[in-house]
């Protein structure tokens, strides 16, 4: 396995203190006390002044580590060049990187965006306005499944179902059916009159690493075919190249219709994607949807530069072989740690240890230990590197992993213990 970009940072300058958080953001974050001047490869320098080994990469979105020559060298010829146009003129580079992307994938057509809720919102406007133009305007709603994420906005929210996100946001978008995932009986139960496309993350990624059951994809295709709807992916956190495919449905070889992917599409930079066959998207015509900031120069540069590195041969091989060794690792880890943790699942580098202590704590020790996670539902710690991540980071974030399961042991059995001088 060669190691990449993944080239270590040896000295740490004395970082500058932060000071005291500003009060003048909202205050949608928990934020942790911890901020970054420089990264390189899977490694982050804290305003501590210490590394860490990013195995959140920013959830899951720099694919392709910290620093990334090449797409540090196509943002700054670009930015140099001209920045944003509009889609009132053509933009060259988006055209040849939605050539890219059709190119290997299912799709026909792309409509470029700034995230994956925006992606996701085109995805299902696309879906709705195919069955309206086929004449079947009764048909809007979208069946969605437990446990899923889709984004932030009123309608993906909604899609998303998660009633600690709807609370006090009014009434809830009409047009969202939501059954258990992995359930085809319930999906096939709750098709009606009114249902135009079910959607579904073939990974669930906010809910917990959570995989499609195997045949699920496939029958929630055969549902689809059966009862006239569009099937609509959410791979905005399991897509390019994050399972080692460059999309998920690869695994099974179950196609959608329609596909949402963004976070590491940018690797950094905020872009997303809502991709489709020719047949469904076919009434998205001008006036239709739109975007003014979508696939600008900036963004498309960086896209296809992400692309050239995620599509060079061997690449993807490389991603599955990486994430294939570290949840062997993973899974030893678990043996050795059953205290701490339950279980390891997930495909190639977007993979999750579901702790028996709250998540939260198991992280925090990760972090003490000098590396950064992600939480999820269903008491998941998510572990998603660079996907260039080679044997030494591997290795390094292992010793790491122990570590901090042994730091929670201790604390274990130090809450277990009777308080000294208690009587
Ligand atoms: C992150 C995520 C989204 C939302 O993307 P934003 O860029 O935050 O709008 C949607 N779906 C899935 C599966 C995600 O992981």
């Amino acid at each position: 396995m060669s190691s990449g970009n993944t080239a270590k940072i040896e000295t740490v300058p004395t970082a500058a203190p932060l000071g005291a958080a500003s009060e003048h953001l909202f205050r949608t974050f928990a934020r942790v006390d911890l901020a970054f001047e420089r990264g390189e490869g899977a490694w982050l320098e804290g305003s501590d002044g210490r590394r860490y080994l990013d195995f959140g990469a920013g959830i899951a979105v720099n694919a392709l580590g910290h620093s990334h020559p090449h797409l540090v060298a196509a943002l700054q010829e670009q930015a140099a060049k001209v920045w944003h146009v509009s889609n009132l003129y053509r933009i060259p580079d988006g055209e040849k990187l939605a050539d890219r992307l059709t190119a290997a994938s299912f799709a026909d057509r792309v409509f470029f965006t700034n995230s994956g809720a925006e992606a996701l919102e085109a995805a299902i406007k696309t879906a709705r306005h195919y069955q309206y133009a086929e004449g079947r305007p009764e048909r809007f709603r979208i069946i969605t499944f437990e446990g899923a994420f889709h984004g932030r906005t009123l309608a993906t929210i909604a899609a998303g179902g998660q009633e600690k996100y709807l609370e006090g946001f009014g009434p809830k978008v009409e047009g969202f059916d939501q059954v258990p995932f992995g359930d085809l009986a319930a999906a096939e139960k709750a098709i009606g009159p009114e249902t135009a496309a079910i959607l579904v993350e073939p990974i669930q990624g906010e809910g917990g690493i959570r995989p499609a059951p195997a045949g699920f994809l496939k029958g929630l295709r055969a549902l689809c075919e059966k009862h006239g709807l569009l099937l609509v992916y959410d791979e905005v956190q399991c897509g390019m190249g994050r399972t080692g495919k460059l999309f998920a449905y690869e695994w099974p070889g179950v196609a959608p219709d329609i596909l949402a992917t963004a976070k590491g599409i940018g690797a950094g930079f905020p872009l997303g994607a809502c991709l489709a066959t020719d047949a469904a998207s076919a009434s998205m015509t001008p006036g239709t949807h739109g975007t003014t900031f979508g696939g600008n120069p900036l963004a498309m540069a960086v896209g296809n530069a992400v692309l050239d590195v995620v599509l060079a041969p061997g690449f993807l091989d490389q991603v599955v072989d990486t994430g294939l060794l570290l949840k062997q690792r993973l899974a030893s880890v678990v043996d050795s740690h059953s205290r701490v943790f339950e279980l390891v699942r997930g495909e190639g580098l977007m993979l999750g240890l579901k702790a028996r202590p709250p998540a939260g704590e198991v992280m925090a020790a990760l972090r003490a230990e000098g590396l950064l996670s992600v939480a999820a539902g269903d008491n998941v710690v998510r572990l998603l590197p660079p996907l260039t991540i080679g044997e030494a980071e591997l290795s390094a974030a292992i010793e790491r992993i122990e570590a901090a399961a042994v730091r929670v042991e201790a604390a274990l059995d130090a809450a277990a213990r009777p308080a000294e001088g208690a009587s």
